[in-house]
């Protein structure tokens, strides 16, 4: 066989290969003479780029509290230090890390966490209205007779008292506690328009809702512990994206796709870092793919995963019907025949001429 074992099949081992395909049907066929075959590579490159980019940055952190950073690694330079491999296409990674002695637990400002309640000042009291209105007469009207001031109006000549009541009923009105004057006032209040407050029981002071009357809350900023704890954190983001890079742009037909895919002798290469492109690749896969190995910004992995095969699309003048796929398979090069074009258009010109007859057949005969 012509098909060298190592490197790719030239123009020569295609055509020979469709030489014997042709000739199986009776009689030496041969393509070596100039014009008596047309050959153009179509080889199928199927490529995918897994590239791992990163950036790194350092922050000084406080959080509150005694914070147990143990569980982190630590670092000496940020620049320095070795995650583990990248993770899975498609994921972002996190990894923190502590500087090595930057970890500090110092006293809190407040000393023992405790803070003065900012509600109430450090009184632990709030002031309160020590009377509220009459739930009653709302204030508005606690004595008929003197309104709640204290000095009865001047009453008209022959006039009822107001708030006197019918014969036989409860009195609804007592003696005002300002003015003296019996049946004059509201019950709640005797005239004086206003009750004790519930809230303070006429002290004038409530305890604080929010530090409990205690005067002081736990401290905020370091939430009640009195310590807090600083250090320098560094973190490393991972970005893992994949590309993917095929050839042809234009696919090959769908059946020859179908048989490629299995009886197709794959060249396969994995390639991590600076690796070359394997040598036996088509030069237009290998430009294809060549804007792709240039190093991104902050890349630090990439995996480029590829499978290739030669593929030719042969044409021979003296069989117009036909257009002939080689490629490497499992035994030597195969061949696999297409109608041409020209054969499929002529197959349809004449399914649409028989339909044709067939509808003007059917109109004479209705
Ligand atoms: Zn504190
Ligand atoms: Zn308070
Ligand atoms: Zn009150
Ligand atoms: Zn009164
Ligand atoms: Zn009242």
């Amino acid at each position: 066989m012509a098909e060298s074992p190592s490197g790719p099949p030239s123009d020569d081992d295609m055509l020979q290969a469709l030489a014997r395909h042709l000739s199986r049907d009776g009689g030496a066929v041969r393509l070596d003479s100039p014009g008596s075959a047309d050959l153009s590579w179509h080889s199928i490159l199927d490529c995918r780029i897994r590239r791992t980019t990163e950036t790194r940055s350092e922050t000084p952190r406080t959080e509150k509290g005694r914070k147990d950073l143990t569980a982190l690694p630590t670092y000496t330079h940020i620049a320095g230090y070795r995650p583990g491999p990248p993770g899975d296409h498609g994921t972002t990674r996190r990894i923190e890390l502590v500087r090595e002695g930057s970890v500090h637990h110092r006293t809190c400002e407040c000393g023992n966490g405790e803070w003065a309640c900012g509600r109430c000042e450090g009184r632990g009291s709030l002031p309160c209205d020590p009377t509220t209105a009459c739930p009653d007469c709302r204030g508005l009207e606690p004595c008929a007779e003197c309104g709640g001031t204290g000095t009865p109006r001047p009453r008209p000549k022959g006039g009822d008292r107001a708030g006197k009541p019918a014969s036989g009923a409860v009195p609804r009105r007592v003696r005002c506690a300002k003015c003296r004057r019996p049946e004059a006032a509201c019950r709640t209040c005797a005239g004086r328009g206003r009750t004790e407050c519930s809230q303070c029981k006429g002290t004038g002071l409530v305890d604080c809702p929010k530090c409990g009357a205690g005067g002081t809350v736990a401290h905020d900023a370091c939430a009640g512990s009195g310590v807090v704890t600083t250090w320098m954190g560094g973190l490393i983001e991972q970005r893992s994206r994949g590309e993917v890079v095929r050839r042809p742009r234009r696919r090959p037909p769908f059946r020859v796709r179908l048989r490629t895919a299995r009886s197709g002798h794959w060249r396969k290469a994995e390639l991590t870092g600076d690796d070359a492109l394997p040598g036996d690749l088509d030069a237009t896969h290998a430009e294809a793919l060549e804007p792709h190995l240039a190093p991104r910004a902050g890349e630090v992995h990439r995996t480029v995963v590829l499978r290739h095969l030669p593929l030719a699309r042969i044409t021979v003048p003296t069989d117009p019907d036909r257009v002939f796929y080689a490629f490497p398979g499992s035994a030597g090069i195969e061949v696999l025949p297409l109608p041409s074009r020209r054969r499929v258009a002529r197959v349809v010109a004449i399914a649409a001429a028989v339909l044709v007859v067939a509808v003007l057949l059917l109109r004479l005969l209705v």
